[in-house]
């Protein structure tokens, strides 16, 4: 989606009815903190393939006035907003004014949308190469027929039988359509509790919050039978094969570490196939030490922040700190292990010159691998307003940012996906555009 703007696109309006419109008076502004800014031409790319866009109740778009330059709002409607496909990071979200009863919005990244002649257009850059979770890739027919071969294959298996009702055919979850597709990455959850409350848990939400969680939380502790029941094949036959505990339909998978300790061990003496991934809090380093022993090759710990106040303002941990998170890291890598944070991007708060700094300290510290530059999932005002955070200070700019930690850093990859073993053990770069 080479972009081929001359000029700033225009703001989007929607009339509260689900269409959508431009003010062509108006040029797209983007947001980054609490402010409203002119986004530089070059970093709109057209809406990719997946893509959606959002009417956001109650707001009012901010645009500069194509006649005078000044700033304002756009009154025509709601302001609009859009959630960019997976592979890409947002540069900045969608500016608007918010009134006093506007509802909270909910768990869904809101990037920066406008139009230009016959596209929208959004802020943002493809991060990842690796098609696994393209829309385009994906045939309902031979998913459905998976899933049935799958149920009959596994009759007793909760585990598949949660990944199929409830992640591939009602939540649509990207990794369990690939599962039951039979290719790369598998999903595996398996704690129904977690040790953090985070203020925008996908998978959890307290009755006395407006917004509700996007999944329902696991309700069994599968057991370490029923995991290796069904991973064991899968490693064993799916091109690029991966496992990976820890989703976003379940709470803290090193609760169980004791469950996929007992499974890897099982697994890896059925198969040496494929890698085996966690996707965690990091809050238990000893825990983490007992599954790399167990053959465990990689780890994605997932981060609002690279700083101690901002991450414990998140997630609320119970009986562990920010320094549990870092020590995970460095146990994955002392054990030869694959490290990526999964880093949850806030245009104007992950770019901020702190945040900046404290970001280099803990790739020099942990030897971090990879960054996934993930979109936040949260309503901007919401969640500044629950971390009151009222001044982000200075900020370079997400793909500023980018840039610096790359040059510094010439060895930490960039991405959105956990990479197969073929990708950590091989060429990183080869072509993972055409599987
Ligand atoms: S670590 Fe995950 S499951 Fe636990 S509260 Fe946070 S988002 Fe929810």
């Amino acid at each position: 989606m080479t972009n081929i703007l001359s000029q700033s696109p225009y703001v989007l309006y929607s009339n509260g009815k689900g269409e959508i419109f431009e003010d062509t008076t108006l040029y797209a502004t983007g947001r980054t903190g609490w402010d409203a800014v002119p986004v530089p031409v070059e970093d709109w790319i057209g809406l990719p393939e997946g893509g959606s866009l959002y009417e956001l109740p109650g707001r009012k778009g901010i645009g500069i006035d194509v006649q005078t330059g000044e700033m304002r709002l756009c009154d025509k409607g709601w302001a609009v907003a859009a959630f960019i496909p997976p592979a890409h990071t947002g540069l900045y979200l969608a500016a608007f004014e918010s009134q006093p009863d506007a509802p909270v919005l909910p768990l869904f990244c809101y990037t920066a949308a406008a139009w230009f002649e016959d596209r929208f257009y959004v802020p943002a850059v493809r991060i990842e190469q690796d098609i696994r979770q393209e829309c385009s890739g994906y045939d309902d027919t031979q998913i459905q027929s998976g899933v049935e071969v799958l149920l009959h294959a596994y009759p007793h298996n909760r585990l598949v039988k949660h990944l199929a009702e409830n992640c591939c055919l009602t939540y649509h979850c990207p990794a369990a359509r690939n599962y039951f597709i039979g290719r790369w990455e598998c999903p595996v959850p398996s704690s129904p509790a977690c040790n953090a409350n985070c203020i925008g848990c996908i998978s959890f939400q307290p009755q006395e919050e407006s917004i509700t969680s996007n999944q329902d939380r696991l309700m069994f502790k599968p057991t370490s039978e029923e995991i290796v029941e069904f991973t064991v094949p899968h490693l064993q036959t799916a091109p690029y094969p991966l496992v990976s505990f820890g989703q976003g339909c379940e709470g803290e998978p090193l609760l169980m570490w004791e469950t996929i300790r007992k499974s890897i061990i099982e697994i890896r003496k059925h198969t040496l196939n494929g890698s085996i991934n966690i996707n965690t809090n990091g809050s238990k380093p000893d825990a983490v030490r007992a599954l790399c022993e167990a053959g465990l090759n990689s780890i994605r710990v997932s981060t609002n922040s690279a700083r101690k106040p901002i991450y414990e303002a998140y997630y609320r941990p119970n009986n562990y700190a920010f320094e549990d998170i870092v020590e995970s890291l460095k146990v994955v890598r002392d054990h030869g292990g694959w490290t990526s944070i999964n880093h949850f991007v806030f245009p104007g708060i992950t770019d901020s010159v702190e945040e900046y700094e404290a970001l280099r300290k803990l790739v020099r510290e942990t030897g971090l691998r990879m960054i996934q530059w993930r979109n936040f999932n949260i309503d901007p005002d919401w969640y500044m307003g629950r971390m009151s955070i009222y001044d982000t200070g200075e900020s370079l700019g997400v793909k500023q940012m980018m840039l610096l930690i790359h040059e510094e850093f010439p060895d930490l990859k960039f991405g959105y996906y956990n990479p197969p073993i073929e990708r950590i053990n091989g060429n990183y770069e080869a072509d993972f555009a055409h599987y």
